[in-house]
């Protein structure tokens, strides 16, 4: 059955994404950093927003909530009970659902900590809105939380149906592409991958969603316990990484620092 609903990315900043979820007559936005260029859209679109959905409590995802409720008073603002971000109006934990009855949509909280200790995903018809926790061939830096927790936020994340479609807030995918190919060289999926992200920015279009069966096979992050990597990450290392995934992830995400 054909979604109710489009999604459309609107740029933000340097490189972020905030997600418009809408459609003819009703829209909702995924972690608004700003709100200038969410007014535009909704103007454009002759569009009213009921509502926005929150990730984590970073600037560049809620940095525009005040001046959105300021224009829409009556927001319905989701996010997660964890971080207490201003403005929310119903605070979530895992397991919550969500109806956004206008644009026939529910979508379930999933709790993936790491990036921020708080930060929540949002899924539903297939699609997942994840924030800063997984990017297409990548994942978030970890500022808050431990590894632990990002190395089982991400296999939440991956353990979802392969065509999943993945809806981050970042712009970060060539890059990433470009670190899993050293990580990963003989990876048919990647070349193939970079090749498409490559000529999608250089049409200007935005490389995502990515799909999370994709991620799974190409996704270093998904793929720390693959002996596939074992080669680039001893010789990272010094030394022979073993075979423990949390420690080969660990390794991983530090390398991935430095780049
Ligand atoms: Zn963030």
């Amino acid at each position: 059955m054909p979604n109710s609903f489009s999604i459309v990315p609107i740029p933000a900043f340097a490189d972020n994404y905030l997600w418009l979820v809408h459609n003819d007559r009703k829209a909702w936005i995924v972690d608004p950093g700003e709100a200038a260029p969410v007014l535009t859209a909704l103007q454009r679109g002759h569009l009213e927003l009921e509502g926005i959905l929150l990730t984590h409590h970073h600037a560049d995802h809620c940095g525009g909530v005040a001046e959105l409720r300021a224009h829409f008073p009556d927001l319905t603002i989701y996010g997660p009970a964890a971080e207490a971000i201003p403005g929310t109006t119903h605070p979530l934990r895992a397991g919550d659902e969500i109806s956004l009855t206008s644009l026939d949509l529910t979508l379930t909280v999933l709790e993936v900590p790491g990036h921020t200790l708080g930060h929540v995903a949002y899924l539903g018809q297939d699609c997942l809105f994840c924030g800063d926790t997984l990017f297409a061939a990548g994942c978030g830096r970890i500022f808050e939380g431990t590894p632990a927790q990002m190395f089982h936020s991400l296999a939440q994340l991956a353990a979802l149906p392969d065509e999943t479609a993945v809806y981050c807030a970042h712009e970060y995918t060539v890059s990433n592409l470009a670190f899993a190919a050293r990580v990963d060289p003989h990876n048919p999926e990647l070349q193939d991958w970079a090749r498409e992200a490559r000529a999608q920015r250089a049409r200007g279009e935005p490389t995502l969603p990515s799909r999370i069966g994709r991620e799974r096979r190409a996704n270093p992050f998904l793929r720390s316990a693959d002996a596939a990597l074992t080669p680039a990450l001893d010789h990272y290392l010094g030394h022979p990484v073993g075979t423990d995934p949390l420690t080969r992830f660990t390794v991983l995400r530090a390398w991935k620092n430095q780049c």
